[in-house]
């Protein structure tokens, strides 16, 4: 640091907050938080419920056995929502008179591209703020990962198994939704790891006959007797594919919506891991004087980019994995 740079302001308080969709790893993070504060002298503010406890002052001072056995465990111990009042400028200043009050010099805000906005808003108006990825679509453009993905695939590939052998002994088709909101990356990756007939994903324009049914009557006349079609939950037409499927190849077909199950259960080691990386990364930018940014996961390491420019990129949905999905699903 130059003589001339000024030192970053003494952070006294930092606040750590969960909002959106919650994602499992979302504690791991949290615990990271709080130990790290601990470590550096900061005192770790728990804001319960995204940034509806920012506006309503409902948080809770943490210290290192809070968080005690909670990196086993799903869902967030801050609880999580929408919020739609701070979406509007009169919201974020009542979050921004709430950190002066509360003595919160930095906030860590952890969730998806929604919540990202907000932090960015909280930043421009002064509130030194850093956004963690947390969803478990991965569609967050400027980081490879975030947290909760690696969980949500590991439980959807786990019930996706169970189907195949009970669909495997009844000889029938499965159509699977698969979260992901307006995302194929979630359905991508579980389809190409339970070696899914096809995977229809909103990225990707599919013929229906030539990409569904041709391929199920060509399996059916080389022997396969159970088939597996993924549909990501952004394709928005569950149901009906299934009957299409049933009516034009006679297999009984069946659809299971593994909906929220998908969210839930004991963080992966990855995400864990992953998790009390970027927790700590976040504190340590904080302590730095950094705000406005979100923290990154790129080739392999860590970093930040703005949140402004976070905001303005496109994620595009690996080609290549697609690919050899399609390639390998014969
Ligand atoms: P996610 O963070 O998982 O994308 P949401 O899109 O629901 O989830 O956003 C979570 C919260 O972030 C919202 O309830 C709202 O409080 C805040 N938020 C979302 N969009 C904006 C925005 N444009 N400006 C300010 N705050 C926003």
């Amino acid at each position: 640091m130059s003589e001339h740079t000024p030192s970053p302001k003494k952070i006294r308080r930092i606040g750590v907050l969960t909002s959106g969709g919650d994602a499992p790893g979302m504690n791991a993070a949290i615990r990271s938080v709080v130990r790290t504060c601990i470590q550096y002298g900061v005192i770790p503010v728990g804001v319960h419920r995204g940034y509806n406890g920012l506006i309503n002052s409902d948080v809770v001072e943490l210290n290192a056995r809070s968080v005690n056995g909670i990196t086993s465990r799903g869902g967030t111990m801050l609880y999580t929502a929408r919020c739609p009042e701070f979406v509007k400028p009169e919201g974020v200043q009542k979050a921004v008179n709430a950190c002066r009050y509360l003595g919160i010099d930095g906030l860590i805000t952890i969730g998806g591209d929604g919540t990202f906005r907000g932090a960015r808003d909280l930043a421009n108006a002064g509130i030194n703020t850093v956004a963690i990825p947390g969803t478990i679509d991965n569609d967050i453009a400027c980081t490879h990962y975030s947290i909760g993905f690696d969980t949500a695939a590991n439980t959807a590939i786990d019930a996706i198994d169970k189907l195949a052998d009970t669909m495997q002994s009844h000889e029938r088709c499965s159509v699977v939704e698969v979260m992901g909101r307006g995302a194929g990356h979630l359905a991508l990756y579980c389809g190409l790891a339970c070696g899914a007939a096809a995977i229809l994903i909103p990225e990707k324009a599919f013929d229906f006959e030539k990409d569904i049914i041709e391929k199920i009557r060509e399996g059916h006349y080389n022997g396969k007797r159970h088939f597996l079609i993924i549909v990501a939950e952004g394709v928005g037409c569950t149901d009906e594919i299934a009957k299409r499927v049933r009516e034009q190849t006679g297999i009984e077909t069946r659809v299971s919506t593994l909906g929220h199950i998908q969210r839930g259960g004991s963080p992966s080691a990855r995400d864990r891991v992953m998790a009390s990386r970027m927790g700590h990364y976040a504190v340590m930018r904080l302590l730095e004087g950094k705000s406005n940014i979100v923290v990154c996961y790129r080739d392999a390491h860590l970093c930040d980019i703005p949140i402004s420019e976070a905001l303005d990129m496109h994620k595009d949905l690996d080609s290549y994995m697609y690919q050899v999905a399609c390639d390998i699903a014969i």
